[in-house]
């Protein structure tokens, strides 16, 4: 045997007893480390020279790798919670309360001590027991027979049930079933005189947790009840709250998740579900795959080195369009802890319990996740900041950490009010401060260039208006409604999108033609439905609007609506599509700072929206006065804080024609070439009969 051939196998000896080493110690279950062992055998066998090997080699070191029962201990300390929340985030009373009280069920049911069912006909066993577990604290009830001990589990709940196997009439394994059937979180531990693998398997086939032999020894008894009390609280604590926080980015949604895992003491982990587009991506590639990896669930927990972090899981409404496999049946086994304890990842191809997670989701809206995910969530609602909001938090929290991110903490730089408002109404348009952050961690960096690169002396700037054009250049955005003038067929709305309240335009032209209905602007079909009915309102209700009965007879309307990045669809724009049409066939200008939301009935009624906070700040942020909404949202207007609708003038309506006299001016003033013309329509047209249409559809907004 050559030199080089010795030493190769002394290495691969070396490299073997290593891993062996690592498996013994890293904690992974006995069945796990069965397997783990078990491909050492075959990869010793193997040589270092093929594919195999270096595939079998990194599956061992992957295993092992895992923090299997490595986890962090909760701190459950609310104060302390509360204290962490706030310290991170200004406001958000309603959401920070939520999360304490989620918590506040957490310590209660984690604090509570726990209750123990002792089943046992023999006297002394029950009696001794009775005794060992007391003095550990727990809550110990008896039980002389099977029938006394499922009375005694219908009148009060256990976290344990120690059942002997052996009794009359009602048996130990009589009684594990009903707990398994009925009370599926109680860990059912059999005590067996009869001590046979047969037995034991059989017992924790059908559910029990474990087995214990007798005669028992004190130290393996207190050992076994243990782990079950775990595992019981592991499971209830997390159980039917998987948090959802539903808002519009930048709200904070991330933010508060890394508080919580702080406040709790635990790690912190994320992923976005946004971009996947395949199964594999969450429960990984099966091994035989060239070039095969672990899901990123399971990557994640290996990279925050915890088995009960905090796992957030990103834009969970984005999964399942083109999803490649089912993704919710996916997410369930992650999310659901009734599937989650012991979850399969393809390559990892051995259970691993995900069921001491605290799974926290976002979603920007959450009508959009899937109905059987949403049921097991708590949904908290973030929306978006007002300009107040958004400045209190740029001066107490972003500004501070961009100085300290940008290494400007020596010169401390100072930003006015003034200076904030103006990268709030002139550089972001928006219903979180993402952007915002992002324009002061823009003004940060180039104080600091000028520093290092040119010399300048930053020592307590301070940075103005004139400074923040100076930094950010020509401002981005105009105040929409303000800045332009009112016009025919012209009317304002409001939607809600995933990003937020957006005001929208809708143009109303009409030209020669034989009825037919045009509709442009990437409208979804429930839009493009609702400016049909808008139309047939119109068409049946003319003379109430002083419009000529048989005014369609020989023409085309034409409804666009402009800004195409806006996904538009939801009923929310009926009212104003009608209103479009009322102005453009009266040829009374429509007031452009009048914003109006609401569905159209076909009797011209006014139907209640969703998203209401979401569209008056977005009716502020663009420069409207007035604001036209449905009746029927009174209470959620009402719900409202008054911040948010400070300096709006907001009507309610029930009708179509309530909003005629609140939107239209009666004296047209507008010079001839300002009415909308037939020409110029946009490319992309969508041609509708009043019968058929066909129109795209883009993501749910309403
Ligand atoms: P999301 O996850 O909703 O998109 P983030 O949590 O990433 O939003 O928030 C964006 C930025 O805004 C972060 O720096 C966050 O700390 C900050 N932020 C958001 N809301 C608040 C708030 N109420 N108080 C202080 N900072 C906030």
């Amino acid at each position: 045997m050559s030199i080089f051939k010795k030493s190769e196998e002394r290495l691969q000896t070396a490299v073997i007893g290593d891993l062996r080493q690592m498996i013994a110690s890293s904690k992974m279950p006995p069945h796990v480390q069965q397997i783990a062992n078990k491909e050492l055998e075959l990869l010793s066998k193997t040589s270092p020279t093929t594919a195999e090997y270096t595939i079998g080699l990194n599956y061992i070191d992957y295993l092992v790798s895992l923090p299997w029962n490595k986890k962090t201990e909760d701190n459950l300390d609310l104060e302390r919670a509360e204290r962490i929340l706030n310290e991170r985030h200004h406001g958000l009373q309603k959401v920070k309360e939520r999360i304490l009280e989620h918590l506040a069920v957490k310590i209660l049911r984690t604090n509570k001590k726990p209750r123990v069912l002792v089943v046992d006909d023999e006297e002394i066993a029950r009696k001794n027991l009775e005794h060992i577990l007391k003095k550990e604290n727990y809550t110990v009830v008896t039980a002389a027979n099977g029938v006394d001990a499922l009375k005694k589990m219908e009148a009060s709940d256990f976290d344990v049930v120690l059942t002997d196997i052996r009794m009359e009439k009602v048996n130990g394994i009589e009684v594990l079933e009903k707990a398994k059937n009925r009370y599926p979180d109680t860990k059912v531990i059999m005590i067996t005189g009869y001590a046979s693998v047969d037995s034991a398997i059989e017992t924790i086939k059908r559910g029990a947790f474990h087995y214990i032999e007798k005669p028992f020894k004190v130290d393996s008894v207190k050992s076994v009840i243990k782990q079950a009390v775990e595992k019981k609280l592991s499971t209830v604590s997390t159980k039917g709250s998987v948090l959802c926080f539903a808002g519009p980015p930048g709200t904070g949604k991330t933010s508060l998740g890394k508080a919580i895992a702080e406040a709790l003491g635990r790690k912190f982990a994320r992923i976005s579900l946004g971009g996947m587009k395949d199964e594999a991506e969450i429960r990984g590639h099966r091994r035989t795959y060239a070039g095969a990896m672990p899901g990123r669930i399971i990557e994640e927990i290996r990279r925050a080195g915890s088995a009960n972090p905090v796992f957030m899981l990103d834009e969970i409404d984005k999964i399942g369009q083109d999803f490649r496999g089912d993704s919710a049946s996916a997410l369930l086994e992650v999310l659901d802890p009734e599937q989650n304890h012991s979850f399969i990842d393809h390559y990892l191809d051995v259970p691993f319990d995900l069921s001491s997670i605290m799974f926290i989701v976002t979603a920007n809206i959450a009508d959009n996740i899937q109905e059987a995910l949403r049921d097991r969530m708590e949904v908290i609602d973030l929306s978006g900041y007002t300009e107040d909001e958004k400045t209190k938090i740029s001066l107490q929290y972003l500004v501070p950490k961009q100085i300290n991110e940008q290494g400007l903490s020596d010169w401390s730089p100072q930003f006015t009010v003034d200076a904030i408002s103006k990268i709030i109404q002139e550089y972001t348009r928006e219903a979180g401060i993402r952007n915002l952050e992002r324009q002061i961690a823009n003004i940060c960096r180039k104080i600091a260039t000028e520093h290092v690169h040119r010399k300048k002396n930053i020592q307590n700037i301070k940075v103005t208006p004139d400074q923040v054009e100076k930094y950010l250049g020509t401002r981005k955005y105009y105040r929409e409604v303000a800045d332009e003038e009112n016009r025919i067929g012209v009317t304002t709305g409001l939607v809600w999108t995933e990003t937020g309240g957006e005001i929208i335009f809708v143009e109303a032209a009409k030209m020669k033609g034989n009825k037919q209905l045009t509709l442009t602007g990437s409208l979804g079909n429930v839009m493009c439905e609702s400016a049909h009915a808008a139309l047939s309102y119109i068409r049946s209700n003319a003379l109430l609007f002083n419009i000529p009965e048989n005014f369609f007879e020989n023409q085309d309307i034409h409804i666009h609506v402009p800004a195409g990045a806006i996904p538009k669809d939801g009923p929310s724009s009926g009212a104003t599509i009608a209103i479009a049409l009322i102005s453009l066939l009266t040829g009374k200008p429509a007031k452009r700072d009048v914003a109006i939301s609401g569905e159209l009935t076909l009797s011209g009624r006014i139907l209640p929206v969703g998203g209401l906070k979401e569209k008056i700040l977005a009716a502020r942020r663009a420069g409207v006065k007035v604001v036209v909404l449905p009746l029927k949202n009174k209470v959620d207007l009402e719900n409202l804080s008054n911040d948010v609708k400070e300096g709006l003038d907001v009507h309610l309506v029930d009708r179509l024609e309530e909003i005629v006299d609140l939107v239209l001016i009666n004296n047209s003033s507008l010079s001839e070439q300002k009415k909308p013309t037939s020409k110029g329509h946009s490319q992309n047209v969508a041609i509708c009969n009043p019968s058929s249409y066909s129109c795209s559809s883009p993501k749910k907004t309403d």
